[in-house]
């Protein structure tokens, strides 16, 4: 770090202090981990000054070799690990990857056939009418996901992203009742509407998924299954999802960020059958341009450590670590939507406590724990403020923390917020109601939970 200092020290000091920051919080954001120094040594190097376009040896730049063979390194253990077919380790994020799946997606299955049947099979020479008619053919795909407020992500169709722009995109909802998928009433609407793309995955839904199922109702209507498992991918890669609760096995094709539970660097991958390998593996340049070389050496060294027995014992305790968590914090009064977790995060309703997500997430970041506010399904109180916190244990199970921590953290939560009132508004239209963002807490309760 003194190199960075000695150019940028303003730099250098909001790394340490972000070490320090990411130290003495607490983290249980659902969507973060602690990557190792290996990964992290592996992305932070002059990998990064080489361009790559293309894909293994047959790229669009000179001195590529030692590029291929981490780029073929990675993908050659991600296969393994998650016993796919083919797997494209290029994507930058886990939105390029959803990207790329969904061009490929239209590629393979569509594309093509428009172009035969405008009659030219060579898109350059298309006439401004023919494209016109393309792309209406291609905003007319229809993409069934899960809905943003019962946990899907944005790029999952989500009205303001470009998903809802490529696609004429539906959405499926969880039971009100029970907050749980309800496959039968998914594959009623797959069949009314019969999208291309079935998609299936969360960023907050605290539930396995029936994989098997999804598949029988993507073949039954004849859409792709693609998944998303950003979230749960070192659920899958350590074995906690298996048989019919494994996406890879019953999915076409299946994306992921590799930053979460599977606790690599900041990106993504695209794992995926034969029959779609061509397609995405146009990923660049139909979507992205040069893959960031460092980053997929980090994806090696990361899945290379997802492959040792160790990290199967750290999927399974992360598992435990929440549903013990969540189990004593429904001791300590709190309400767990839909009951529990089988997985790695869970969602509580603070309106309990006569608060708002934001209001919760802000006292418990005073009080020393980083997580997020979520909208829990049908939310009342909308996706700014909702009524929902989101806690996840990936982090805090790296850390080495289990049963006796859980406790403490349930504790330390359940007095936080037992102890947190809405402030009162004191200006303006709303004076002397209830505000949703503000709060109030004594200090010696802050100041004690911090202390714990
Ligand atoms: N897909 C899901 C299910 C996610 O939860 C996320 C991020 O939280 C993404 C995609 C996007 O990943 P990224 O932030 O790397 O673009």
């Amino acid at each position: 770090l003194e190199s960075v200092h000695s150019v940028a020290p303003e730099i250098a000091d909001k790394i340490v202090q972000e070490l320090a920051d990411q130290r003495t919080n607490l983290k249980l954001i659902a969507s973060e981990n602690y990557c190792s120094l290996p990964t992290q040594l592996a992305m932070g190097n002059l990998l990064t000054d080489k361009y790559s376009e293309g894909f293994p040896y047959h790229r669009f730049y000179a001195g590529c070799d030692n590029v291929d063979a981490v780029e073929s390194r990675a993908a050659q253990i991600a296969c393994e690990i998650f016993g796919a077919d083919y797997a494209y380790v290029q994507p930058h994020s886990g939105a390029d990857a959803n990207l790329i799946a969904y061009w490929a997606i239209l590629n393979q299955r569509i594309e093509v056939p428009g172009l035969e049947e405008i009659g030219e099979s060579n898109p350059s020479n298309l006439s401004r009418e023919d494209w016109d008619r393309l792309r209406e053919r291609l905003g007319n795909q229809r993409l069934l996901g899960l809905d943003y407020y019962s946990g899907g992500h944005l790029t999952h169709g989500y009205r303001h992203n470009v998903s809802a722009q490529m696609f004429d995109s539906y959405t499926y909802t969880v039971d009100r009742e029970t907050g749980l998928l309800d496959y039968d009433a998914i594959e009623a609407q797959a069949e009314e509407i019969k999208p291309l793309i079935l998609l299936a995955g969360y960023s907050a839904y605290p539930r396995k998924i029936d994989f098997k199922r999804m598949r029988r109702i993507a073949d039954k209507v004849g859409a792709v299954l693609m998944v998303d498992m950003a979230h749960f991918a070192g659920l899958v890669a350590g074995g906690v999802f298996s048989g019919d609760f494994d996406p890879v096995a019953h999915a076409h094709v299946v994306t992921t960020t590799t930053h979460k539970t599977l606790r690599g660097p900041r990106g993504g991958m695209i794992l995926c059958t034969e029959e779609f390998a061509e397609a995405v593996n146009k990923g660049c340049p139909m979507v992205i341009g040069g893959p960031l070389p460092h980053i997929m050496a980090a994806k090696a060294v990361a899945f290379t450590e997802a492959a040792k027995p160790e990290f199967r014992e750290y999927a399974a305790r992360i598992v435990d670590n929440c549903q013990t968590l969540a189990a004593d914090c429904q001791a300590e009064g709190m309400t767990i939507a839909t009951g529990g977790t089988d997985n790695h995060l869970f969602l509580i309703d603070v309106r309990g406590f006569g608060l708002t997500g934001r209001q919760a997430e802000s006292v418990l970041r005073e009080c020393g724990i980083t997580l997020n506010r979520n909208s829990l399904p049908f939310d009342p109180n909308g996706a700014w403020y909702t009524s929902g916190l989101r806690v996840g244990t990936a982090a805090v199970t790296t850390l080495g923390m289990g049963k006796g921590e859980m406790k403490e953290i349930a504790s330390i939560i359940g007095t936080v917020l037992g102890n947190t009132r809405p402030a009162t508004v004191t200006k303006g239209k709303n004076a002397g109601k209830s505000s949703k963002a503000r709060y109030e807490i004594s200090e010696e309760v802050a100041a004690a939970a911090k202390q714990r």
